[in-house]
């Protein structure tokens, strides 16, 4: 993604204004002369003709949005009242509107980045029309498209078929390694399985006591005055809730091989645990065979026990095979009102020590304040994602014995340093 947008740059950067000058037109953009620069789309192949041409101007791509129902297989609808466009294709909704930043993906609110707001642009030729333009690749991305840019022919590449217009190399390197089978990444490389997914549209309906009710905790109790500790007071021996993700019905993120998630993240939870043996600390798992347990379940068992550090424990998965590395996700007290700590610290140690245990590449930190183990569990709480399933390099070391003993071991680093830290 990243180097995609520095491709972007590179154009504008290197282009001789000779070359760039036989390939740009004017249009009003906001009622102001713009230059823009041609640039041609290909989808599956195929080089898009429209009647009112895409253009690039910095460094994004825009099309009319009605060629957005007519070649991405999506539907829109325009409000003209609200100056907003829906996009909806399979089970995405996705509402832009002329001039703002602000984007709804499933009634979710989001930001684009400034250069992509959606725009009114007033062509003259072929005739003179204002036309709705919206950035192709946020939205081919969104709905789940592989974007491409070639910089030498100015040509934006999407792929709207699965594994149709797959090249020879592609095929190869699909061959040798263990593509991913069921794979619901998006364009964060975030990973949510099908029954998480499920859970979470029954968990949308309810009311926040309902919520509330069915974590372990009163609506009533939160308190509206909060003091901010980056300590925390144990009330005995400190307490760790181990969360190993999905099980049962749920495999969460698979691999071609047949290996699930739910099995990676049980072994590391129980090796986790056993590293814990001689610590004079309370361990505990919301899971400790393969069974399904809901989310809700799950930070209801830590906020009934009094659990001090919860530790839910994942694997990740992404259409895009490159993607890999750990990161650790956290819910920042700052979104969520049931904390009382700090969040960031615990998952920033964790970090730290399993990066350093097992040479792995490093994605951060997150502020993730949507997930419910993270969100419902008044407790500290840190998930780790420990690589990606999808990426053939680490499904090979997740497979590894030895390679989950280092994970484990870096978890457990992690947490005792923040025992060392930050409990009194
Ligand atoms: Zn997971």
């Amino acid at each position: 993604m990243k180097k995609i947008i520095l491709f972007f740059l590179f154009v504008f950067l290197l282009v001789p204004q000779s070359v760039a000058a036989s390939s740009t037109f004017n249009v009003k953009i906001n009622n102001k002369n713009t230059k823009v620069n041609d640039v041609n789309i290909n989808i599956d192949g195929k080089i898009l003709k429209t009647d009112f041409k895409a253009y690039n101007v910095n460094g994004r791509t825009f099309i009319p949005i009605r060629e957005v129902t007519e070649n991405l297989g999506a539907t829109v609808s325009w409000d003209n009242k609200l100056k907003s466009a829906t996009v909806n294709y399979g089970d995405k909704n996705l509402v832009l509107q002329i001039n703002s930043n602000v984007v709804y993906l499933n009634g979710k609110k989001q930001k684009i980045d400034k250069n992509s707001v959606p725009r009114f642009a007033n062509y003259s030729q072929p005739r003179k029309e204002s036309k709705t333009m919206v950035p192709i690749r946020f939205i081919s991305e969104t709905l789940g498209y592989d974007v491409d840019w070639d910089q030498k022919t100015s040509t934006v590449f999407i792929k709207t078929i699965k594994g149709d217009k797959i090249d020879a190399e592609e095929k190869e390197l699909i061959k040798d390694s263990k593509p991913v089978k069921e794979s619901y990444g998006n364009k964060n490389n975030e990973f949510i399985s099908k029954n998480e997914k499920k859970e979470m549209n029954k968990i949308e309906k309810k009311s926040d006591k309902e919520i509330y009710k069915a974590a372990g905790l009163d609506v009533d109790d939160i308190k509206k005055e909060r003091k901010i500790t980056k300590t925390i007071k144990a009330k005995g021996k400190v307490s760790i809730l181990i969360d190993p993700g999905h099980g049962g019905k749920d495999p969460g993120a698979s691999a071609a091989s047949g290996l699930q998630e739910k099995e990676i993240t049980l072994e590391l939870s129980r090796l986790l645990r056993d590293k814990f043996a001689n610590d004079d600390l309370e361990i505990e798992m919301t899971r400790d065979k393969d069974e399904y347990v809901k989310l809700l379940d799950r930070a209801g068992q830590a906020n009934e026990e009094d659990f001090e550090i919860f530790v839910s424990i994942h694997v990740n998965s992404s259409d895009n095979r490159d993607a890999s590395g750990i990161e650790v996700l956290y819910a920042s007290e700052k979104n969520v009102e049931i904390k009382e700590a700090e969040q960031k610290l615990l998952a920033k140690e964790i970090l730290d020590a399993i990066i350093k245990e097992t040479g792995a590449k490093s994605r951060g930190v997150k502020n993730r304040p949507d997930l419910i183990v993270l969100n419902k569990t008044k407790c500290v709480s840190a998930l780790v994602e420990v690589g990606f399933l999808s990426n053939p390099q680490e499904y090979d070391k997740l497979t590894e014995d030895q390679y989950l003993d280092s994970l484990a071991t870096g978890i457990y680093k992690g947490v005792k340093s923040y025992i060392d830290k930050y409990v009194e």
